[in-house]
């Protein structure tokens, strides 16, 4: 099999906060140990219009303009850079948005999302010990093409859509979380947040043996849980969400919780609601975390077990055959598709909650 590959391409740059434009630029070559892949399907993150907006400074993404986003990928292998032998002309593969030095401790650990050497590109050591973090420190997905480390690829099965498969890193991202904090067999599960994550967090509880899952929201989302599976659907603009979960374990608390919604208050419910020695999981960021309390001498006397949890080592594997087995319904969640040239309407769309929009997928 071969691609005939074009001198250029379409891409959707990021020129300046708020400043998005298309443009025509040449199609990047794949170096050693990469692959070019044609990119099928983009799936938006809560963390793009954020960092569209600027709102991400703090961190240094994106680390120059024009810059091209998309992290949340699916496409295929179109050509080989010098080396590749792990994947083949043709592959359907999804991405992960991190590749690690694979050289430093926490990389050697399996935590290659927080890698000692992220921001360093690696590109004039032998070893090839940079980072790369794909659509926030290194050029993303929101093209027709782009070139990975092939340490970054997932194949994925005949039956599972180049859409859904975009969605590897959602899901995968709520799954370090749950395993983090660990499902208890037959036990309840708490998921703050029926967004994208939080369904995907609450699909892999009942994949992965709870026994009863509870979601906290509200209006469409909430409902959409109900349809996706979850036991019980609490929505917190009716009831103490606290006292609810309580009177729902016997006054004991769940076993774990998943926060997913990003809102002020939820660590510190959550927090509450666990039992002791439970695990609670932040699988969410928070907008002034500066003012975010918790309820310390409830963690410590109730010695409850928090996880901070932000990317996806390790688990798109098991997260992509979820999709294939259908424990995690991806379909249900891609609710729009654009092509990349309708990229600032998918947006609004998608960051302003517009139409019920759940997973807005792009197709470039
Ligand atoms: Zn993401
Ligand atoms: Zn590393």
């Amino acid at each position: 099999m071969t691609f005939e590959i074009p001198e250029t391409m379409k891409a959707m740059m990021l020129t300046a906060y708020d400043h998005l434009e298309l443009r025509e630029v040449p199609v990047p070559k794949p170096g050693p140990g990469e692959v070019l892949c044609r990119i099928k399907s983009v799936a938006i993150c809560g963390s793009d219009p954020k960092m569209i907006h600027g709102g991400y400074a703090f961190t240094n993404w994106p680390p120059y303009y024009p810059f091209i986003m998309g992290h949340e990928w699916a496409g295929q292998v179109v050509a080989l850079g010098e080396g590749v032998e792990d994947f083949q002309v043709g592959d359907r593969v999804a991405g992960e948005a991190h590749h690690g030095c694979g050289h430093c401790e926490n990389c050697k650990n399996g935590h290659y999302t927080v890698c000692l050497n992220y921001g360093k590109d690696g590109l004039n050591s032998k070893l090839d010990t940079g980072h790369r973090h794909y659509g926030f420190y290194w050029q993303g997905a929101n093209a027709e093409y782009n070139v990975y480390k092939t340490g970054a690829l997932c194949k994925i099965a005949d039956n599972v859509s180049y859409d859904v498969a975009s969605m590897c890193d959602t899901a995968g991202v709520a799954m370090h979380g749950v395993l983090q904090a660990g499902v208890t067999p037959g036990g309840t599960s708490v998921v703050f947040g029926p967004g994208p994550i939080g369904l995907c967090a609450m699909m892999e509880c009942k994949a992965l043996g709870s026994g009863r899952v509870i979601m906290i929201g509200r209006g469409a989302k909430l409902e959409k849980a109900r349809e996706l599976g979850a036991d019980v659907c609490i929505d917190f603009t009716k009831e103490d969400v606290v006292a609810r979960v309580l009177e729902l374990t016997n006054g004991i608390g769940a076993d774990e919780v998943m926060e997913c919604s990003g809102a002020d208050d939820s660590p510190y419910k959550a927090c509450q609601m666990v039992r002791k020695a439970g695990h609670v999981a932040l699988i969410a960021n928070y907008h002034d975390p500066a003012n975010l309390a918790l309820p310390m001498n409830t963690v410590v006397f109730n010695e409850v077990q928090l996880h901070g949890s932000k990317a996806n080592p390790g688990v798109s594997k098991m997260v992509l055959d979820f999709f294939a087995s259908g424990k995690i319904n991806g379909e249900a969640l891609v609710s729009h598709t654009f092509p990349l040239e309708d990229y600032e309407k998918a947006v609004d769309i998608f960051e302003h909650k517009k139409d019920n929009s759940v997973k807005v997928v792009i197709n470039p």
